[in-house]
């Protein structure tokens, strides 16, 4: 099911049964005349979810695929993405993030090496990718070592990853129990404090716009 944000920008809700728990994975999409964006792509067998979603979209070709981190509820879907449209869709990820996606590496927390997808462009913090209206690379390691959130300029959006997860529209740390490193992980929430951000959007919780920045401030401070 698709979520409206704001104007040209909405996310797409995933549920799946992970251990006998309802789950809910929540890829964001963000569109202009030109482009057609998907942020991370849920585990596999959401084909049909997506295409669904974008066939709803003023203009429903997707152009672009960028992933925030090699964690599998995030890229698993990619491969059959990449392999279910017979247009050319190019995929963005950091440098860190791109053997995983490549199956040169097996992810670090489930040992899995997913099938081989290329990654058309690597990018790196503080880049403006010039799609959309703009949207801002944050490097932000911990709670993976290749975690990236997005600054979406236009609609002054953050989509978090797992930087940071939702709990009845209020932000909170990243879950601990799947964060590699939780002092990293709290360092690097001071990089979105440079941002003016109405909205966040989070893979694991939803969306969140009451007092962003002070919410960052006091989670980044570890209280
Ligand atoms: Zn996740």
């Amino acid at each position: 099911m698709a979520v409206k944000v704001n104007e040209g920008i909405q996310l797409i809700e995933l549920h799946d049964v992970i251990n006998d728990v309802e789950m809910v994975f929540r890829p964001t999409i963000i569109w202009d005349d030109k482009d057609v964006v998907l942020i991370d792509t849920g585990y596999p067998g959401h084909l049909e979810d997506i295409k669904t979603s974008l066939e709803k979209l003023p203009n429903g070709k997707l152009t672009k695929i960028i992933i925030t981190h090699h964690d599998y509820d995030h890229l698993g879907s990619l491969y059959e993405i990449i392999q279910g449209f017979d247009h050319k869709i190019e995929v963005y990820a950091h440098e860190l993030t791109k053997p995983y996606i490549q199956g040169e590496k097996p992810l670090i927390k489930t040992g899995i090496n997913v099938p081989k997808t290329l990654v058309d462009v690597t990018v790196e913090d503080g880049q403006v990718l010039p799609f959309c209206g703009g949207i801002t690379v944050i490097f932000t390691p911990g709670h993976t070592p290749d975690h990236i959130g997005l600054y979406h300029q236009d609609t002054k959006t953050l989509i978090t990853g797992d930087a940071m997860t939702a709990d009845q529209g209020q932000l909170q740390i990243p879950n601990p129990k799947f964060t590699l490193d939780m002092d990293q992980a709290l360092v690097s929430l001071n990089k979105f404090l440079d941002f003016d951000i109405e909205t966040a959007i989070c893979y694991h919780g939803g969306v969140c716009r009451d007092g962003i920045k002070e919410r960052i401030s006091t989670l980044a401070a570890g209280k």
